[in-house]
């Protein structure tokens, strides 16, 4: 039978990493919110083995909300990105290319390694210590009906009324279409394989990126002679190299990525991710926003999907805070409002330049690749090295005090 609950002032949506930092930064602001986070996932922790790269002021932001320190395993710092484009194809063999593109910040990392697993462990733990019981409904969100306030009806057939819903479920996000949000699928039938691996000589502190005809080749450093892979190719490729053996996949990986770092020996088995990269070009209405991959799931080649996802909390926040000082509900639409605006440049930015490089740098046949590939060099020459290396640094393109570690005294 269905039965009506009080009514809330926030509903937070969605049970990934976006919602649990969401819920951090609410929880430490004082907000009043219940947490629908569904079913707990059946898989084994151990079995994801997939890390986030996290840059500069994302870090900062983490530490601001206690997560940073209360990870369960150290950070694996990035002092330099390389990129290149594929190994060109003589008559005889496959000619060696450098890393015609390569950028530092001084000595000080620009973003950091961090396993999934370790940062999901430290939000439940702060959490569940901090957070009342109550306050979290481990059930879905099975309709939205959008306005104010808004209605949601859960799986366990309770009626919630709210004056602002925080969607963060997904990529798929079932929220966003009952919202009347409109998305733009840019996928192109690819499969991201993710898997780590030993390398004979030391990785070190760089992370590298080859852009492969058949789609772009990450090696993200987790310690000094080991890297988590994101290798993105097309479906039917990437499920041949999933069945290869360990040895095999190992000898597929070294060809594709070049010398540079010796033999890479396969760690540990590949998972495989259907990529959907979305946009939507607008990710607010009335009472209702969206965070994280539901408001735009990036390609993985940048690494920024959940770096995004942070900006999408720290914005957020700023923007309930400025409208709980003027005395307005978390609903008002001073609040979606200004999130939008605050929100699409970044987006936008991010979104066009991961399609753009992944249409363009794996195509090697198109005459504009040559001149990409021209362009990574002169790059790689010019001040523009600096430019890079403050976006890789995160906070360049949006701005929120938690980026800068400054987290307002709780609301009311
Ligand atoms: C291969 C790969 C590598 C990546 N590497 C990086 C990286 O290095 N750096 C980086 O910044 N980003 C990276 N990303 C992106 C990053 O992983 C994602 O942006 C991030 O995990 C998205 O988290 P999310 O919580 O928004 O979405 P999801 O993880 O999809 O979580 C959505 C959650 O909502 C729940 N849910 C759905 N519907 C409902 C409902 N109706 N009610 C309640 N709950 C619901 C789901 O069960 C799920 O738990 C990578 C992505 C991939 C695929």
């Amino acid at each position: 039978m269905t039965q009506t609950k009080p009514h809330i002032p926030i509903a937070l949506v969605g049970g990934g990493l976006t919602t649990q930092v969401m819920a951090l930064t609410l929880m430490h602001s004082g907000f009043e919110f219940i947490w629908f986070s569904g079913p707990p996932s059946r898989q084994p922790a151990a079995a994801d083995t997939r890390t986030t790269t996290i840059h500069h002021a994302g870090r900062v932001m983490l530490e601001t909300l206690a997560l940073w320190s209360a990870l369960p395993e150290p950070a694996y710092p990035i002092t330099e990105i390389a990129v290149a484009g594929q190994q060109a194809q003589t008559r005889y063999r496959k000619k060696y290319i450098s890393w015609p593109l390569r950028w530092q910040h001084g000595h000080s990392p620009m973003a950091y390694v961090v396993s999934n697993q370790a940062l999901k462990t430290a939000c439940d733990e702060l959490i569940t210590s901090n957070l009342s019981a109550d306050r979290i409904s481990a059930v879905k969100i099975e309709q939205l009906q959008a306005g104010q306030p808004n209605i949601l009806q859960d799986s366990e057939q309770n009626l919630w009324s709210c004056d602002l819903v925080i969607g963060c479920d997904g990529a798929n996000s079932q929220l966003r279409k009952q919202a009347g949000l409109r998305a733009f699928d840019q996928s192109r039938q690819e499969t991201a394989l993710v898997t780590t691996v030993t390398t004979e000589k030391p990785i070190g502190t760089t992370a590298y990126q080859r852009f492969l005809p058949s789609g772009p080749l990450a090696l993200m450093p987790t310690a000094a002679k080991s890297a988590s892979v994101v290798w993105s190719l097309p479906a039917a490729k990437a499920s041949a190299l999933n069945q290869l053996d360990n040895a095999a996949f190992s000898a597929a990986v070294t060809t594709a990525f070049g010398p540079d770092l010796g033999r890479l020996s396969q760690d540990t088995p590949c998972l495989s991710w259907p990529l959907k990269p979305t946009y939507c070009p607008k990710i607010s209405t009335a009472g209702f926003v969206l965070a994280g991959d539901a408001a735009h799931a990036l390609h993985p080649l940048a690494g920024m999907g959940f770096n995004l996802a942070l900006s999408d909390c720290a914005v957020l926040l700023d923007c309930l805070q400025a409208a709980a000082g003027a005395g307005l509900t978390a609903g008002h639409a001073s609040v979606t409002t200004a999130y939008q605006a605050r929100r699409k440049p970044e987006i936008l930015a991010l979104t066009s330049a991961t399609q753009g490089l992944n249409r363009l740098l794996t195509r090697p046949q198109d005459p504009l690749y040559q001149l990409a590939c021209v362009g990574m060099s002169v790059l790689g020459q010019l001040p523009a090295r600096r430019l890079l290396s403050e976006l890789a640094m995160g906070g360049q393109l949006s701005s929120a005090p938690l980026f800068d570690g400054h987290l307002r005294a709780p609301a009311g």
